[in-house]
């Protein structure tokens, strides 16, 4: 392991934390834990930040109340999209209908990149990171954990967090096998930088075919390009992007309007992203001194506001270890007492985004279209916002700094509970 950024004091007092992950759970969770005084250490396997992905969204007062008291709602709102309307295209590429901004962007909109640099660097002066290396095992002992890295070294710590997304190494080493957790929903998503003739700008475009999808955007000056496919039981390996780009070509291969086009961006772009739509069902998210966080513990798939929940887990995280003086059991109880209800009515959210976004057949491509229909019609327009900032907003969410004021501008030790 070679620390790239080292600001927090070490002191035997402090609770040592290893983080492992670096997207958006992890460095969420470094800011706050770092403010509570704690030393934080989060090892992220890329060699650099990840800064690929589609936009994501925040909605409702329960996102802005922790982004704001993260501090860094300001810089997010900098990095806003503003992205406009997005237009349903047919087949050939006419104009269905019109879904308005806030339908697919929220409340407040970032690239996803942009959302994990802010985090990043708001948690800089707080963790140190460590890019490209792993945990390769933990040995839980009395006092502690052992973690031992790809790098070959091994260090020791008084927690760790799992926030190293659907694919966990964390969860695999304390938990068990990725199947015994992952509900595939058959779907499938790849989002790169791609250009478009169509001369977007700040807005959006989706086209169908059945079982397939590719949206065009173009926000802040950027193109980029998402598609989604069909594809029940279809195994690929996380790993390998050049096994993922063979398996869009081939879901895609063949079909007209802008996708020539794309496929040929996918192999130039150097932001592929690709992924199954599958959420992690697991009935505890804790094992002794290892606690899992965000994706690792939950993802809720696409619509399932996934940021939402990773910032608001971390929140409550380090709020109930702080609040507990340590004690990782009380704390992490309590952290998923508050957070369980939370993670289920978002996962019903985003139980349905494969088919919603790519209906599998033509019949049911036509009902999602008359579904579009109504919700963007006068009647029921608001409906839809109205429902998902219900659903993000669904949690109690504690005011750790009225509780912990004192806390609030660490270095604070904390003793081992
Ligand atoms: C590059 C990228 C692009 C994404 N694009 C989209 C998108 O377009 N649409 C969408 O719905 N979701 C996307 N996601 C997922 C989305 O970020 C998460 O659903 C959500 O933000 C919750 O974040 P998380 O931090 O819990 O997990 P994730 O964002 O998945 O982050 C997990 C982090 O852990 C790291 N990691 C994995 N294994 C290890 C290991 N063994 N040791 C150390 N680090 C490890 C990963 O490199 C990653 O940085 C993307 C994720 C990434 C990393």
């Amino acid at each position: 392991m070679t620390n790239t950024d080292s600001s927090s004091s070490q002191n035997n007092k402090q609770l040592r934390v290893l983080i492992s992950g670096a997207s958006i759970a992890g460095p969420a969770l470094a800011l706050w834990l770092g403010r509570y005084g704690y030393d934080v250490t989060v090892v992220e396997r890329a060699a650099e930040l990840r800064t690929g992905g589609s936009a994501v969204d925040y909605r409702g007062r329960v996102h802005r109340t922790v982004l704001e008291r993260m501090g860094v709602l300001d810089q997010l709102r900098a990095h806003a999209t503003d992205m406009g309307e997005q237009v349903l295209v047919d087949a050939e590429g006419w104009e269905l209908l019109r879904l308005p901004a806030s339908f697919m962007s929220g409340e407040l909109e970032v690239n996803r990149g942009d959302l994990a640099r802010v985090l990043y660097e708001a948690s800089l002066p707080h963790a140190r990171y460590v890019f490209g290396d792993s945990v390769r095992s933990l040995a839980e002992h009395a006092d502690g954990v052992t973690a031992t890295f790809e790098s070959g070294e091994s260090q020791e710590f008084d927690l760790v967090v799992g926030a190293d997304g659907m694919h966990s190494m964390t969860r695999r080493l304390v938990f068990g096998e990725e199947r015994e957790f992952r509900r595939d929903s058959g779907y499938f998503v790849s989002t790169f930088s791609a250009p478009n003739d169509l001369g977007l700008r700040d807005s959006g475009v989706l086209w169908n075919v059945p079982g397939r999808m590719v949206g065009l955007s173009n926000t802040l000056g950027k193109d980029g390009a998402m598609l989604v496919f069909h594809s029940p039981g279809l195994a690929y390996d996380y790993r390998d992007q050049e096994q993922q780009q063979r398996l869009v070509r081939e879901h895609f291969q063949g079909l007209g309007w802008q996708v020539p086009a794309v496929l040929d961006a996918m192999d130039r772009a150097e932001d592929f992203y690709f992924d199954s739509i599958s959420q992690i069902v697991m009935d505890r998210w804790s094992s002794g001194r290892v606690v899992l966080l965000g994706d690792a513990a939950w993802a809720p798939a696409p619509g399932g506001m996934g940021n939402g929940l990773a910032v608001v887990g971390a929140y409550i995280l380090a709020g109930e270890l702080a609040r507990h003086s340590g004690d990782h059991r009380a704390a992490f109880a309590r952290y998923e007492e508050l957070m369980r209800p939370y993670v289920k009515t978002c996962q019903k959210q985003g139980s349905n985004a494969g088919p919603f976004l790519a209906p599998p057949t033509a019949k049911k491509l036509k009902q999602r279209n008359r579904i579009y229909k109504l919700l963007c019609g006068r009647l029921l327009s608001g409906f839809f916002d109205r429902l998902t900032t219900k659903g993000a907003e669904a949690v109690e969410l504690p005011d750790y700094g009225r509780e912990l004021p004192e806390m609030q501008d660490g270095p604070h030790p904390l003793t081992v509970g």
